[in-house]
């Protein structure tokens, strides 16, 4: 117990009181790292392993005090007055980010052992103790798969029930050594065609597929619901819906929820200083969605009404 309690893991943020991570309410831990870059990503300070550099340009007034107070020389001033950050130089020692009297720059990601997750959480158990309890996600869980297994087997054994939400883009030994302390899995397929899956994501989706199936046969009675982002020209098409909708159908128990696109994570990419992938792709009209869902519910059931 006091081993696994020790168990380090790097993380970027615990959401008190989500209600979109899971049955009931939930503290969500997010990991950092992931071995995806989905094009449509909402949480990209999670993708790289080790902290992400943000500066919030709302907040930033452009008073240059972390300019001078950078030791390594990695911010300047650009021509037309931005600071600019040289990603080569920055060795990430915060002090930047304590100079700014805006709070303008984060250091996105902390290293916190499974015990002091679990102490950060304990409290919110009085709230959701019936309805409710911890999820983690990402990033991906699976890439700290000892870390992700002791905190959900811990989190349990203090009375709170475990989710995870996982890519499942990992090997099939991680996926395992965290499903048996699991009470609900929600995993993603992003899209059917493997060649397609790679284009948008970076990886094909054969090890995700097989893993699904896997943890299907060896879990049989693990809460499966499998998300799908349905992203406007990638997946959107009803050939692809049935084609997914079949696959979900074809394992016992699982369900399947169709994800509208949205772009509540835009403006995290101005602040890590990187392009948003799909600028100018707009979500899809409710409607669509409506048509798609009802499709999809043919072939395999929906999400389970809480
Ligand atoms: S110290 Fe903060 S507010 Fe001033 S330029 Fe730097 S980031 Fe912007
Ligand atoms: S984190 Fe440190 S090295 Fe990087 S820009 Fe800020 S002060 Fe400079």
């Amino acid at each position: 117990m006091a081993a696994k309690g020790a168990v380090r893991g790097m993380i970027f943020n615990i959401q008190k009181f989500s209600v979109h991570d899971g049955y009931g309410i939930r503290s969500t831990v997010f990991f950092k790292g992931c071995p995806l870059g989905c094009l449509w990503c909402s949480n990209p300070e999670s993708q790289a392993a080790g902290f992400d550099y943000s500066r919030s340009s709302l907040r930033c007034k452009g008073c240059g005090i972390c300019v001078a107070h950078c030791p390594e020389g990695a911010l300047v001033r650009g021509e037309d007055g931005s600071i600019l950050r040289d990603a080569q130089k920055c060795v990430m020692c915060g002090r930047c980010a304590d100079a700014c009297p805006e709070g303008a720059i984060n250091l996105v990601g902390r290293e916190a052992t499974v015990a002091e997750v679990l102490a950060e959480t304990a409290m919110d158990g009085v709230f959701y103790r019936d309805n409710g309890g911890l999820t983690i996600s990402g990033g991906e869980p699976l890439l700290q798969p000892v870390f992700a297994a002791s905190l959900c087997e811990l989190a349990r054994r203090q009375g709170m029930t475990t989710a995870m939400e996982s890519s499942f883009a990992a090997p099939l030994e991680h996926a395992l050594s965290v499903c048996g302390h699991l009470d609900q899995l929600m995993t993603d397929i992003k899209h059917m065609d493997s060649k397609r899956h790679k284009g948008a994501t970076g990886l094909g989706n054969e090890r995700i597929l097989a893993n699904i199936g896997e943890v299907r046969q060896r879990f049989p009675a693990l809460d499966m619901l499998i998300r799908c982002p349905v992203i406007p020209g990638f997946n959107d098409d009803e050939a692809h819906v049935e084609r997914l909708a079949r696959f979900v159908g074809s394992l016992p128990g699982a369900r399947l929820e169709l994800l509208a696109y949205h772009r509540l994570g835009e403006g995290k990419y101005a602040n890590l200083g990187r392009p948003y992938p799909l600028a100018g792709v707009a979500p899809l009209p409710k409607e669509r969605m409506t048509e798609l869902r009802s499709l999809a519910a043919a072939y395999a059931p929906p999400p389970a009404q809480e």
